[in-house]
């Protein structure tokens, strides 16, 4: 995952690395992690001196347990603007010096070390029951406004609630049910899942959004979240508390809490993804977060509604594009309707590709006939979105209209274990596929009947 990804002459570097690298002694005890001899520990904070299978996670000062429950910095300090920016640089020098490798960082060892932790306990929990059990969630944007600004515009803030199957995998469910339901974009910003117990991390494997630049500031590395189903990873039901949050682009930083409202009993779980309920509507992506967005929706001007509506996840809202100039934005508005929409073509769509999030290009190349020199992965292929359809963050009058977006896309049909039906958005257990395309499965042959007057659209059988 980056900025750690692998690469054969990164893997030559790090074995010669790997072999220079010893634990240091100190107060007559080796430290877990390993360092190289060069590395002075300036600016390491003790906590990478311990032992991470004694390490017991700590929530920040406002109640939150975020970043793996690793708190590097004293918080009851407050650092001017020059003290920060002496101490990023002490830590930036340390790493130039050694010039660590990836996972090599000590910082990373020692979140490496709670990683398997975590891994382990959540194989022993393990419960079949779970997978087969509904889960009813609420997921609410955080508001980070003091008390007193917060009270004229809580209502704005937007929430939603889903029933989805505890057998779904964390990464579809962002994918395909998600990011539709709050009316984020897919596959354009990168995003973490957070344990509210102990701060353990998720996010997607190989996902090379340009956000992700931020993630050595939020917790440096994750687990892959492909590698787990919701009843894995979420906790009892508790509507007071949330025991799950999510962070949506990791720059604007949204944070989400997600509470688990209840799971069904087996004989009540249908497994089939519902939106029940919600409210709110979506701030636009790019909109700088929670903090700055409540400000900026506080006033709407026309030149504000113009932009919303030019914003990725809103250019291309039926709604927008039938009233046009005239569509008014409002914060306190949701079309349910709409939202199942969006949730409905994600689960009759294949999975979005994490290395090849949608992104603007600018080029004097023909992006229809070269688009973009990057490589895309076997099984898949980069798509050209032209301007004039979709998102284009430089309106016509711009010296720099002709930008152009791509996406990787997937060319073959889902893995099983990530197959939802492509009507329902049940887990699959005996993958039966549209026998047509064999691009998209169901669950049932009612399923597939249902979605044939949508599917067959795109079905080239
Ligand atoms: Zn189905
Ligand atoms: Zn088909």
């Amino acid at each position: 995952m980056p900025p750690y990804a692998p690469t054969p002459e990164s893997n030559k570097y790090k074995k010669q690395q790997e072999k220079l690298m010893r634990p240091r002694v100190i107060n007559g005890k080796p430290t877990f992690i390993k360092f190289l001899p060069q590395d002075d520990l300036v600016a390491l904070h003790p906590v990478y001196l311990t032992d991470p299978n004694d390490f017991t996670p700590r929530r920040q000062r406002n109640g939150d347990m975020l970043e793996w429950g690793i708190i590097e910095r004293d918080e009851a300090v407050e650092l001017n603007m020059m003290q920060t920016i002496e101490l990023r640089r002490q830590q930036d020098s340390r790493m130039a010096k050694c010039m660590y490798h990836g996972s090599l960082v000590p910082e990373v060892q020692f979140i490496n070390a709670l990683m398997e932790r975590k891994k382990a306990k959540i194989a022993a929990a393990r419960d079949p029951q779970r997978e087969a059990s509904d889960y009813v969630l609420t997921v609410r944007l955080r508001n980070r406004l003091s008390d007193t600004e917060r009270a004229s515009c809580t209502s704005a803030v937007m929430w939603r609630r889903i029933k989805v199957s505890g057998a779904t995998k964390l990464s579809v469910f962002q994918d395909k049910i998600l990011a539709p339901a709050l009316g984020w974009t897919r596959n354009y910003h990168g995003y973490l899942f957070v344990d509210d117990s102990d701060g353990t991390q998720y996010g997607a494997d190989g996902g090379s959004h340009i956000d992700l630049m931020h993630l050595k500031d939020n917790g440096r590395t994750y687990l892959d979240d492909h590698e787990f189903t919701l009843a894995e990873i979420l906790p009892q039901p508790d509507t007071n508390k949330p025991g799950f949050h999510y962070i949506y682009d990791l720059g604007d930083y949204w944070l989400h809490d997600i509470y688990v409202e209840s799971i069904l009993p087996v004989s009540e779980s249908d497994g089939k993804v519902v939106l029940l309920a919600g409210g709110g509507a979506c701030p636009r992506e790019d909109g700088q977060g929670c903090h700055n967005w409540i400000k900026y929706i506080a006033s709407l001007t026309p030149a504000k509604h113009a932009e919303i509506a030019r914003s990725m996840n809103y250019c291309d809202d039926p709604e927008v594009r039938r009233l046009g100039s005239q569509w008014r934005f409002d914060p306190h508005t949701f079309d349910l309707a709409a939202a199942r929409t969006r949730i409905a073509t994600a689960l009759a769509s294949p999975a979005s590709v994490p290395s090849g999030p949608k992104k603007t290009s600018i080029g004097m190349t023909n992006p229809f006939t070269h688009p973009g020199g990057d490589s895309a992965p076997k099984g898949t292929h980069r798509t050209v979105i032209p301007s004039g359809i979709g998102f284009n963050p430089f309106g016509k009058n711009s010296a720099l209209h002709g930008a152009f977006q791509t996406e990787v896309v997937r060319d073959r049909r889902d893995t099983r274990a990530s197959a939802l039906c492509a009507h329902c958005g049940k887990p699959i257990a005996k993958p039966k596929m549209c026998s047509a395309c064999r691009k998209v499965y169901y669950c049932d042959q009612d399923c597939q009947k249902t979605h044939w007057k949508e599917h067959k659209r795109q079905c080239v059988g």
